[in-house]
């Protein structure tokens, strides 16, 4: 299930997702991870921010130090993959609307491929990173179309970019399937015109 709620980090000062990799690494103290998830909240206005309320803010940010903390566990492994792919959510094209965005379905696949039509456009930027690092790209229209996927190549090493709690409902797929994995959540959602972090995506790459 995706947020019942629409936010956006993308304002957010970079400290703040310093400081939520900070705590990602006290995870192990659940009752202090708590409190310093409330600390972060209080300390970076995250309500103020995005308009969300208590518990949505901390459900968010929870979501947050628990994928830089996968990210951290998981990365030795999926520095040994050899054949990666890029999973990216068709929400973070430029347009939803195919008569501008020139991307392509393919239901044998299942994902749409970027044809790169606008060079502003984070889909584009991605792609063409990835692409350089020898990454295949599936631009997804849902999580749902991942096993497909899985199942038909032999990656052992997967980026994702999405929602968070999106990518935590995949963790125990692609473990399953011994797929080592990264995450980079989206910090704005809505389902359309999404933000992800480039940098922190190039960074992983
Ligand atoms: S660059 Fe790619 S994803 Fe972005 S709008 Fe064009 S075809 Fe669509
Ligand atoms: S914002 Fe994007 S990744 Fe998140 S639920 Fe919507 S379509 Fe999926």
């Amino acid at each position: 299930m995706p947020y019942k709620f629409i936010f956006d980090l993308s304002k957010v000062p970079q400290l703040f997702f310093t400081e939520i990799a900070t705590v990602s690494y006290q995870k192990g103290m659940h009752h202090r991870l708590i409190k310093n998830v409330q600390a972060v909240n209080k300390k970076f206005r995250i309500q103020e921010a995005t308009g969300l309320n208590f518990s949505e803010a901390l459900a968010l940010l929870e979501d947050l130090i628990d994928l830089q903390a996968i990210n951290a566990i998981e990365r030795e492994k999926f520095g040994k993959t050899k054949k990666r792919a890029l999973f990216l959510p068709h929400c973070s094209r430029k347009y939803m609307d195919s008569q501008f965005c020139k991307a392509i379905f393919d239901s044998d696949v299942p994902a749409f491929a970027c044809k790169h039509c606008s060079f502003d456009c984070q889909v584009n930027h991605a792609c063409n990173l990835a692409a350089k690092k020898g990454y295949d790209v599936y631009l997804l229209a849902g999580g749902s179309c991942i096993p497909k996927i899985l199942k038909a190549h032999d990656y052992d090493g997967v980026v994702g970019v999405a929602c968070g709690d999106e990518i935590k409902m995949l963790g125990p797929l692609l473990n399953s399937m011994n797929v080592a994995y990264q995450a980079i959540p989206l910090i704005k959602n809505g389902c359309s015109n999404t933000v992800f972090n480039i940098e922190a995506l190039e960074k992983t790459l």
